[in-house]
């Protein structure tokens, strides 16, 4: 290679490594993490994940059974409104309706809104056992859901509320969508735990299926844990002493 050939390779790496970087920090807005929510809020999180968990492990779909006798999967969401007290959750039916658009959140949301006469979902918080997918961040996002929490990363259809916060406006392309909903990974060990055990699943299992997963005797043993752990949470912060108990008697009067 001429050396003047070398330097204007050079030039070229460094000017396309350098207008990655930009566009990688004008595209991609920093979305908040839970290191900027309270510790008090957090604990709120946590009860309302836990209870999340609980419902979902209450209907557990085993693997065992045929998937056309089954409700659907093993997902599903929670809606609380601005006063922390839950009202309303859903769990997969996309078996049992024979219908692709049955996730937990499209059903805990069109269900509430019908029930309640409500136009929309502003104020209210949802919590969801797996990161919400395309289909429902649109639909949180036009029913002006304030916050979603969840508890497991998705990994092939995640980053359904960042794709539609992207500005591709400096390469040529498209404004972010107009509403913005702040989604967020629960801060929760159970969270932790299913990201790790689903990572080591698609690392050793040749079907790379979320819903594989979520029948497996690990993904069970998690969702157990957390029941016990609601069923047996000890409040840390008095002032959710009450929104701990309105948790409980909703996972018992539902
Ligand atoms: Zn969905």
């Amino acid at each position: 290679m001429s050396f003047r050939l070398f330097w204007h390779i050079s030039f070229i790496a460094l000017i396309a490594c350098n207008c990655s970087r930009y566009y990688h920090n004008r595209i991609i807005e920093p979305v908040l993490n839970m290191d900027d929510v309270s510790e008090i809020q957090k604990e709120v999180d946590d009860i309302f994940i836990l209870l999340t968990y609980s419902l979902v492990f209450r209907d557990w779909q085993a693997g065992s059974v045929p998937r056309q006798e089954r409700r659907g999967y093993n997902i599903g969401a929670l809606l609380v409104n601005a006063q922390n007290e839950p009202v309303y959750y859903g769990l997969n039916c996309i078996n049992s309706t024979d219908n692709a658009t049955q996730h937990g959140e499209v059903r805990a949301i069109t269900q509430y809104l019908e029930k309640a006469r409500s136009f929309n979902l502003s104020g209210h918080t949802l919590y969801t056992t797996l990161e919400p997918c395309v289909m429902c961040a649109g639909m949180i996002t036009m029913t002006a859901v304030k916050r979603v929490v969840f508890g497991q990363n998705d990994v092939e259809y995640s980053k359904a509320f960042e794709r539609l916060a992207i500005d591709t406006r400096p390469i040529g392309g498209f404004p972010p969508y107009p509403r913005r909903v702040i989604a967020q990974a629960s801060s929760i060990s159970f969270r932790e735990e299913l990201d790790e055990a689903y990572n080591n699943f698609l690392e050793s299992n040749d079907e790379k299926i979320l819903a594989i997963f979520l029948v497996s005797d690990e993904a069970r043993s998690i969702f157990e844990k957390a029941l016990n752990s609601f069923k047996n949470y000890e409040v840390e912060f008095e002032e959710n002493r009450n929104i701990y108990e309105s948790a409980l008697q909703f996972f018992n009067e539902n």
